[in-house]
């Protein structure tokens, strides 16, 4: 059984995620601690789990989500994963930061690609991969089929979606990925999303405003 933990980080309240099982083996997606004080509040929950990290993955390569990839992937001695797409942001995550006051020192650059075509394995369980564009290039989604729940970085919010004024945002694909890679999951999907509160699938069918207006569109 899939266990997960959220922790709202940086100035941006990025929700980093971790991911475990019964065997203590554990992924990391979107390491956003940024503080001293976070990183600490992080690296404490995974000594008194006893969870040993075994991937780190990022949803997508925006600065709030990539922040800490040096940090954690050397502290653990874990590869980075995630879409090859995500490289430009890498590419410019320096300049990026300092934009909005973020500091880093080092880009860790992606150790594996990772498409619809793989799953993330860790433990016992396994992890769909969803490839989801349209907030960014690159962008995916994790899908735990029999725990029923789905990360969905910046794609997907409770009440809300990503936004798509950003380079490589394409609204148009953005509602695409939503409608045919989310909205299809089950109805009772737990929603985990990269910023804010979880939701369900069903609930954000219903509920929320910005999705109402792209089914018209498709
Ligand atoms: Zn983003
Ligand atoms: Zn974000």
């Amino acid at each position: 059984m899939i266990q997960i933990k959220r922790f709202p980080f940086n100035d941006f309240q990025v929700n980093t995620y971790v991911v475990y099982d019964e065997t203590n083996e554990c992924v990391i997606f979107d390491p956003g601690m940024y503080y001293e004080n976070e990183r600490n509040e992080f690296n404490q929950f995974i000594s008194e789990n006893g969870l040993k990290p075994v991937l780190l993955v990022n949803t997508h390569a925006h600065i709030d989500h990539i922040i800490a990839n040096d940090f954690i992937s050397k502290k653990y001695q874990i590869k980075l994963a995630a879409h090859k797409e995500s490289e430009g942001f890498l590419k410019h995550a320096k300049e990026y930061g300092i934009n909005f006051g973020i500091q880093l020192d080092e880009i860790k650059p992606i150790d594996t690609f990772i498409s619809e075509e793989d799953t993330i394995k860790f433990g016992q369980s396994e992890l769909q991969i969803l490839y989801t564009p349209g907030h960014a290039d690159g962008s995916l989604c994790f899908y735990a089929k029999n725990e029923g729940f789905v990360i969905t970085g910046d794609v997907l919010f409770f009440q809300s979606i990503g936004r798509t004024d950003l380079p490589t945002g394409n609204y148009d694909l953005l509602q695409e990925s939503i409608w045919e890679k989310l909205f299809t999951l089950p109805e009772k999907t737990t929603v985990y999303p990269g910023h804010g509160p979880e939701t369900t699938i069903g609930y954000e069918k219903l509920h929320n405003p910005f999705v109402a207006i792209g089914k018209d569109l498709l």
